[in-house]
């Protein structure tokens, strides 16, 4: 019974992640970079409670760097800061980074750092300011609906960092995010329009077409080196469509056998997803 339904339950999550295996991820980039798309890929899991998990995600990512340079796929890896120690010892996640980091600028390879909930962030922006000191291949995920990234937008960009510039996906306490749509909007077109009169080598990751518009308004202004980041499955149409139009497009593709908790993430910000687990549900 048990496995019937995780099989049902990842039937549904394959329409966000690319499978179980790291050859499922390299798949699915390689057939988007054919449509002009380049990959970002994820190796599932987060919040790891165990330093030989820690070792095993170093490990597929150096794999992956790899095979990144070995099959000459157009793309870089997107990694969280717990999965590689965060939430262990500070010591530990920087350990396991830096591994990363050094073998991705020995094959030219970029690195961007998810941002996770807020238990997280003054640690992984404090790291990221670190790092980037002596890596500028690393870049940093901010979210707008966080109050304080306003200042670390700033921070960062005073820094010559690099961000990627996501809405927000965690479920967190009033008094430190914006909780109404506009707000957060709101945050996200203003951030924005810093990283497009400041910044460089950013992302501007979103699925909203008022904010996707927004962002190539900014771009015939400012001519900033950016691109505009997706996530695999949501809205592959307008991915192609901005690459017809010149855009560098990034498509975030991930995998692993940790996909529930980013599947209820992908659920739980777009109510129509319900359909899909109740249609799975008749059908299956
Ligand atoms: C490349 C990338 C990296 C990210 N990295 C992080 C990170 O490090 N930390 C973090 O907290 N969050 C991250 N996110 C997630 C982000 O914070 C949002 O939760 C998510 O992108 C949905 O917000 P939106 O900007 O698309 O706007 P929304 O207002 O949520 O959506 C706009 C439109 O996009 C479509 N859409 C959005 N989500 C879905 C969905 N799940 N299913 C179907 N359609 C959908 C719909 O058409 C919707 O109307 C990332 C997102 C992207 C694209």
């Amino acid at each position: 019974m048990v496995s019937l339904w995780t099989g049902l339950l990842l039937g549904i999550a394959k329409h966000w992640i690319a499978g179980e295996d790291s050859e499922d991820a390299f798949a699915r980039v390689e057939q988007s970079n054919a449509h002009g798309v380049r990959g970002i890929i994820n190796l599932l899991g987060e919040e790891t409670t165990s330093r030989e998990e820690t070792a095993a995600a170093l490990a597929k990512y150096l794999e992956i760097l790899g095979t990144i340079n070995t099959r000459r796929i157009r793309g870089c890896i997107s990694v969280k800061p717990t999965q590689l120690g965060l939430s262990i010892d500070l010591s530990l996640f920087r350990y396991n980074l830096s591994k990363i980091l050094d073998r991705a600028k020995s094959l030219g390879t970029f690195v961007w750092m998810d941002m996770e909930g807020s238990q997280f962030t003054a640690g992984t922006v404090d790291s990221y300011l670190e790092f980037h000191k002596k890596f500028d291949n690393i870049g940093l995920a901010i979210q707008a609906y966080l109050k304080r990234s306003e200042g670390d937008v700033g921070r960062i960009l005073d820094n010559g960092g690099a961000i990627r510039l996501c809405k927000g996906a965690y479920n967190e306490s009033p008094a430190i995010v914006y909780k109404r749509r506009n707000q957060i909007d709101n945050s996200f077109s203003k951030l924005m329009r810093v990283m497009f009169e400041r910044g460089r080598g950013f992302a501007i990751a979103t699925h909203d077409e008022k904010l996707i518009e927004q962002a190539t308004r900014l771009s015939s202004v400012h001519h900033a080196d950016f691109e505009f980041e997706m996530l695999m499955g949501i809205r592959d149409k307008k991915k192609l469509e901005l690459v017809q139009r010149g855009y560098r497009v990034s498509e975030y593709v991930p995998f692993g056998k940790s996909w529930w908790a980013y599947s209820v993430r992908r659920i739980r910000e777009h109510k129509s997803n319900i359909f899909l687990l109740a249609r799975s549900l008749l059908s299956g």
